[in-house]
């Protein structure tokens, strides 16, 4: 086999991380660097100098001419604006130049970012500033700063910015709960996070041949091919050496970039596979996520593929999501939601884990809201996509554990006593439980939670922030609780709390299938929302309660969630009226013309054989003929209909604008699309403008 990489050396090759920041920067400048990283203290002028001085050598050495301020904008991709090193020193020549003030702040122009209206027109600026807890990187000549984004008012104006002040909350109130058990070493506590990407890899000149897939990202019809993955033979299944070359390439970038790709295989759906990464602190994870997705798409470039991220890119098929993988960890590297040994970690992880379990309860329609997008809308309750109602799936051996501690009784029939918290231990609870619910939002599977509802083309920072501060919340009030208790009498009450959170939530517990259509009726009936689409999960993301928590915690003001509702309301009908507009040009320019002249051909037949033979011998052509002019002048109609249905949209405004593109909008895409797909299958190939779902899934 030919190696054309030694990993060892060349993992995190184009990144600074803290060992190549050893060898650019005075040892002295490290230490100070180092203790503003613990305490959060902000680094001095002299600090910031001595560090861009060694990023700037490290990146020039490495051929970079150019920095940037890298962000995460609410478009929910990444934005950089490069500027390069050069300085002329007079006499024609340049010197390469790099500032601590440039390091640390920028200032791109923001007025083309969303900002729901945070930023007046009048201070259309933006600044960006260095986020020192996540690396700075190398990519395509420039050396990359990972920075925050906010408006001249200090208010943020990206995902990063209350990911980090969530992450902050998290570590505050989960270090309170240890302090509480004795716990006097844990410096930190961070969320871990593994965010398993899943994507569609298809031929580029078939992509370039579709209106939809290139402006939308998705087809917005196509009728289903004899066979898609009814045979479950492309799951796990071997990877074809086109697909395998793509992924060798990008996982390699991904090295280089310090991304611990580790997994891949071929998903459900033809062309559908998957990337997993090592998982790492939620901060990274979400930066190199974002990285993912860049090198995934710019890679595919270069094969002749592209790369889909788009949540449902076919209708009939699985759609793409992006399991978050969620735990919390102590900077020593313990896991909080492992279970433990002892009695005191067993009561330890018992009380993380009704923290989980009673915060997504309590916060089901905030959580709801981070993953409720237009592309998300199409997934969510089809093909082993979750359902949109939330609920937690705990396993069998531990689901016992809870209902013995709720109903006080033994666990599994054999033990007399029923499980005391802080004096007994657990059973054993297998790390991995193999009957994994494919059917469920959360799962919990041995030592964290899979969060399964964000979407393949997401940011996981919006999920990760609730997921953070929920808990969070949650562990405040229950040390609110404890702080107050003696001693003597803890083991007492951390029995009494836990099992009083577990009986108030145990309605979100549910091991059952989520596809089942039953589950809607009983998930009602304990009183779970039920939010099936963006328009009306949105509608909540405002609710006082949600306000009151993300204030309580700093992690986002009343303004900024205002800002973010307005900006997320508006791309959800852009979104729509986008694919709206797209689908009435492809119809009205290509399909219906195409169906007409079939028509006409087989006019000209049927003129042709009624001249030599009587009527008999014309019905299939006759059949035919009166089934395409049905589909077209239902496409013809309902396009006009479409047309009035976008310029009424357009006179509403926010959450009603969102319900009209949801139910008027919405609805009159999806009828056009049954008749194009009737009226596809009645055409001879040839006739047909653009390439089907099996040249599209199958041709890779
Ligand atoms: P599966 O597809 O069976 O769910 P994978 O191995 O594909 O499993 O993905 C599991 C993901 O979870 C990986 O990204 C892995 O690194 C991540 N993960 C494992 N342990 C933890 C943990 N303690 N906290 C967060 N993520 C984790
Ligand atoms: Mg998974």
């Amino acid at each position: 086999m030919e190696k054309d990489m030694d990993l060892t050396k060349e993992f995190a090759s184009c990144v600074f991380t803290e060992e190549t920041m050893e060898k650019y920067v005075p040892s002295s400048e490290i230490v100070k660097y180092r203790k503003c990283m613990e305490t959060g203290e902000s680094l001095s002028m002299d600090t910031a100098d001595a560090i861009a001085k060694g990023m700037k050598e490290w990146a020039i050495s490495m051929g970079a001419t150019h920095y940037c301020h890298w962000f995460q904008p609410l478009t929910g991709g990444t934005a950089e604006k490069h500027e390069g090193f050069i300085s002329p020193t007079g006499k024609g020549k340049v010197i390469m130049d790099f500032s601590g003030k440039e390091l640390v702040k920028g200032e791109p122009d923001a007025s083309s970012f969303p900002s729901g209206g945070l930023r007046a027109t009048f201070e259309a600026r933006g600044y960006s500033a260095w986020d020192p807890t996540s690396y700075a990187f190398i990519a395509d000549g420039s050396l990359c700063v990972p920075t925050v984004f906010f408006s001249y008012s200090g208010e943020s104006l990206d995902q990063k910015t209350p990911l980090l002040r969530s992450l902050s909350a998290l570590n505050r109130q989960a270090l309170r709960i240890l302090r509480i058990f004795g716990d006097k070493e844990t410096k930190y506590v961070t969320s871990m996070v593994g965010p398993e990407q899943e994507y569609f890899l298809i031929d580029k000149e078939l992509f370039n041949k579709r209106e939809d897939l290139k402006i939308c990202g998705r087809t917005l019809f196509g009728s289903r091919p004899p066979k898609t993955q009814e045979l479950n033979d492309h799951y796990f299944g071997s990877i074809k050496p086109r697909v395998s070359a793509y992924m060798k390439d990008f996982e390699k970038e991904l090295w280089k970039l310090g991304v611990l790709a580790k997994t891949k295989h071929n998903e459900v759906a033809p062309s559908q596979h998957e990337m997993a990464p090592i998982y790492t602190d939620c901060n990274s994870a979400n930066d190199q996520n974002q990285l993912t997705m860049n090198v995934m798409r710019q890679v595919a470039d270069r094969h002749g593929l592209v790369c889909l991220l788009a949540e449902k890119p076919f209708d009939g098929v699985n759609g793409s999501g992006k399991h978050n993988n969620w735990s919390v960890a102590t900077d020593k590297g313990k896991n909080l939601l492992s279970p433990g040994k002892t009695p005191s970690q067993n009561a330890q992880f018992l009380l993380f884990l009704a923290a989980f379990v009673s915060s997504v309860d309590e916060y089901q329609d905030l959580l709801r809201s981070t993953v409720a997008y237009a592309g998300n809308d199409n997934r969510l309750g089809g093909h082993e996509a979750p359902p949109a109602i939330i609920s937690i799936f705990l396993g069998s051996e531990l689901q016992s554990v809870i209902d013995s501690i709720i109903q006080d009784r033994s666990y599994d029939g054999t033990d007399v006593k029923p499980i005391k918290i802080g004096i007994d231990t657990m059973p054993f609870i297998p790390r991995d439980t193999t009957d994994r619910n494919r059917t469920s939002p959360i799962a919990f599977t041995g030592n964290k939670f899979e969060f399964r509802m964000p979407g393949s083309s997401q940011s996981i920072a919006g999920p990760n922030t609730v997921l953070n501060t929920i808990m969070a919340e949650k562990l405040c009030e229950y040390a609110d609780i404890l702080d107050k208790v003696a001693s003597e009498a803890i083991n007492d009450k951390l029995h009494d709390l836990i099992k009083s959170e577990f009986t108030a939530h145990s309605r979100i517990l549910f091991n059952g299938n989520g596809y089942d259509k039953s589950w809607v009726e009983e998930a009602r009936k304990r009183g779970l929302s039920n939010f099936a689409t963006t328009a009306q999960a949105m509608h909540h993301y405002l609710d006082p309660k949600n306000v009151e928590l993300m204030k309580k915690h700093a992690v986002m003001s009343e303004s900024e969630m205002t800002a973010r509702k307005e900006i997320y309301v508006e791309k959800y009908c852009n979104v729509l009226s986008i694919e709206a507009h797209t689908l009435i040009d492809m119809v009205r320019r290509e399909i219906i013309p195409a169906v007409s002249e079939f028509e006409g051909s087989l006019f000209r037949t049927i003129a042709d054989m009624r001249a030599l033979f009587d009527g008999a011998f014309q019905q299939v052509e006759r059949d035919t003929c009166t089934k395409l002019m049905s589909c077209n002048i239902r496409m013809a109609d309902l396009v006009e209909k479409l047309g009035e249905a976008l310029d009424k949209a357009s006179s509403l405004e926010g959450d009603d604008m969102a319900d009209y593109y949801h139910d008027k909008v919405l609805s009159l895409m999806e009828r056009i699309r049954s008749a194009v797909n009737e009226a596809e299958v009645l055409i001879p190939a040839k006739y047909w403008p653009y390439p089907t779902y099996s040249q599209l899934l199958f041709s890779v």
